[in-house]
C-alpha cells in the first residue's frame, strides 16, 4: 500500500474553527512535531484552518503540492459532517465507501457503553476508496492513509488522545520502517543564572565545534536551557556527540548547568542534600512560599525539607523569623540586614543545615531608585555561616517571583556541594 521510499520531511494541516480563535492551543502541532522527529522525519511546515471545506481543501491541496506528505488532524468526527474526508475524497478524485467492518466495530465499541450509535456516525464508516484504515482503539473515527497522484496523506481524528494512539502504534512504526534508523534525536542542557546572550558569547567556542549537531537556545524563567540536536547520526554516534558536546558546556559554565533532559533544580538540590544528609528550610517574603512549594512539589522531600516561615509583613518577619526593629529600621524590609536575619533566625528555629531567606520587590509598583522594581535580596545560612545576595531581576511580577524561586534553588544547591563548615 504505502511505498517503501523515505520520507525527508512533511507538512501539518490541523484543522478547527477553535485553534484560531485560540481556545484550543494546538498541542496536536507540537506532539506530532516531536514523535515523527524519532522517525527521521522533519515537519517542514504546519498550517492551522478553520473548519471550511474550501480552506481545508486549499491548505491540503497547497501543502500537497509543495510536500507530497501530508497529515492533518481534526474534522474526522461525526459533529462536521466529515468535512476533511469528503475534501480530500473530492481532491484524490475518489468516492467514499461504506465500509461494514468499520461500521461493525462502532456498533461494538457503542455497546460496550451501553449505547447505539447515531446515523450521524455511519459516516464514520466512510473511507475514500484505496486508503489503508488505520483501527482507532481510543475512539471512533479511524485514522486514514491515502496514497494517489497528488501524494500522500494521513488524516487523524483532533481529540488529542485518539490523535497520539494513532500517530504512536499506526503512524510512527510505518514511517520508522521506510526511514530505516535515521532518527533525530536531540539532548538538553539546563543551566540557570547566566543570561543568555552571556551563555552564547562563552560557548561560542563549542558552537562552533559542533560539526554534526545543531544548537538550539530555549530561555526561560528558569534559565537557558541549551537543545543539541543531532539530524541524522546513529544512536550510538548521537549519543557520543551529546556527551563530547555536554563535556564541553559544562567546563566553560561550570555549576551554572545542574542538569540536563527535564531535571527539575528543586529534584537535583534534594538528592544532593539527602546524600550528605542536610536539611533544608526556607523564609519567603517576596515569593510568598515558592521555593518550599517548589521542593516539596519533588516526592521524598521530606528526607530533606523541615519547613519554613512566609514572612510577608514585617511583624511576622520580626515575630516568627526573629527578625530585629532595628534591621527592618535601618533599610526597609528588602535588604541585606534583614535577609541575613530571616535566614539565622528560621536556622536557630527549624535547627536546619541550609536555609534560604528571600525578600524583594516583585511590582508592579513599590519599586524606588535605591531599590527598582525586580530588586531581591537573598541570604543563606549553611550551618550557621551566613551570606547575602543581591539581584535584579527582569519582567512581570510573575516573572521575578518564579526567577527568585529558582535563583534560591541554585543558590541552595551551590552551597550543598561544598564541604559544611565545622565538619
Ligand atoms: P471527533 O470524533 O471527536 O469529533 P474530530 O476529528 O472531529 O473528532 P475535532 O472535532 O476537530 O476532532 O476535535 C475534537 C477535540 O479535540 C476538540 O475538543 C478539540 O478542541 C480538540 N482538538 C482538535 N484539534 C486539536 C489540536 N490541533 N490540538 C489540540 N486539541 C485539538
Ligand atoms: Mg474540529
Amino acid at each position: 500500500m504505502t511505498p517503501a521510499s523515505p520520507v525527508g520531511h512533511l507538512e501539518l494541516v490541523t484543522i478547527g474553527t477553535e485553534l484560531l480563535l485560540g481556545f484550543t492551543v494546538d498541542t496536536n502541532s507540537a506532539f506530532l512535531g516531536r514523535v515523527i522527529a524519532e522517525a527521521g522525519v522533519r515537519v517542514s511546515r504546519r498550517t492551522s484552518v478553520r473548519d471550511d471545506p474550501e480552506e481545508i481543501r486549499s491548505a491540503v491541496s497547497d501543502a500537497l503540492a509543495r510536500s507530497r506528505f501530508v497529515i492533518t488532524t481534526g474534522g474526522l468526527g461525526p459533529t462536521r459532517d466529515d468535512m476533511t474526508k469528503k475534501v480530500v475524497a473530492a481532491l484524490f478524485d475518489t468516492p467514499l465507501d461504506f465500509q461494514e467492518p468499520i461500521w461493525q466495530a462502532l456498533v461494538e465499541r457503542f455497546a460496550r457503553f451501553g449505547r447505539v450509535p447515531a446515523e450521524s456516525n455511519r459516516g464514520q464508516a466512510e473511507v475514500p476508496r484505496g486508503a489503508l484504515v488505520l483501527p482507532n482503539r481510543w475512539g471512533t473515527a479511524p485514522g486514514l492513509w491515502l496514497s494517489g497522484r497528488l501524494g500522500e496523506l494521513i488524516m487523524l481524528p483532533g481529540v488529542p488522545s485518539e490523535m497520539k494512539g494513532l500517530l504512536t502504534h499506526e503512524v510512527v512504526p510505518r514511517l520508522a520502517a521506510r526511514a530505516g534508523g535515521r532518527a533525530i534525536r536531540s539532548h538538553v542542557v539546563r543551566t540557570t543564572g547566566i543570561p543568555e546572550s552571556t551563555l552564547a558569547e562563552r560557548i561560542a567556542t563549542v558552537e562552533d565545534s559542533l560539526d554534526q549537531l545543531t544548537l538550539a537556545y530555549l530561555p526561560g524563567i528558569e534559565g537557558v536551557d541549551l537543545r543539541l540536536t543531532a539530524w541524522d547520526l546513529a544512536e550510538a554516534e548521537a549519543r557520543r556527540a551529546f556527551e563530547r558536546a555536554e563535556g564541553g558546556i559544562r567546563a566553560i559554565v561550570g555549576d551554572h548547568c545542574y542538569g540536563t533532559g527535564d531535571d527539575d533544580l528543586a529534584a537535583v538540590l534534594l538528592e544532593r542534600m539527602k546524600a550528605s544528609g542536610l536539611t533544608l528550610a526556607v523564609a519567603e517574603s517576596c515569593t510568598g512560599g515558592m521555593v518550599g512549594e517548589r521542593v516539596t512539589a519533588v516526592p521524598g522531600s521530606s528526607a530533606v525539607f523541615l519547613g519554613g516561615v512566609i514572612a510577608y509583613a514585617n511583624e511576622v518577619k520580626a515575630g516568627l523569623a526573629g527578625v530585629s526593629t532595628d534591621a527592618i529600621g535601618a533599610d526597609g524590609a528588602v535588604s541585606e540586614a534583614v535577609v541575613r536575619e530571616m535566614a539565622a533566625g528560621v536556622a536557630l528555629r527549624t535547627g536546619a543545615d541550609l536555609v534560604v531567606a528571600v525578600s524583594g520587590v516583585a511590582g508592579p509598583g513599590g519599586g524606588s531608585d535605591a531599590k527598582p522594581v525586580g530588586t531581591v535580596w537573598f541570604g543563606f545560612s549553611v550551618r550557621g555561616a551566613v551570606d547575602a545576595q543581591r539581584v535584579v531581576f527582569p519582567g512581570s511580577r510573575a516573572d521575578i517571583r518564579g526567577r527568585a524561586a529558582q535563583f534560591a534553588l541554585h543558590g541552595l544547591w551551590r552551597r550543598a556541594a561544598a564541604p559544611p563548615p565545622g565538619r
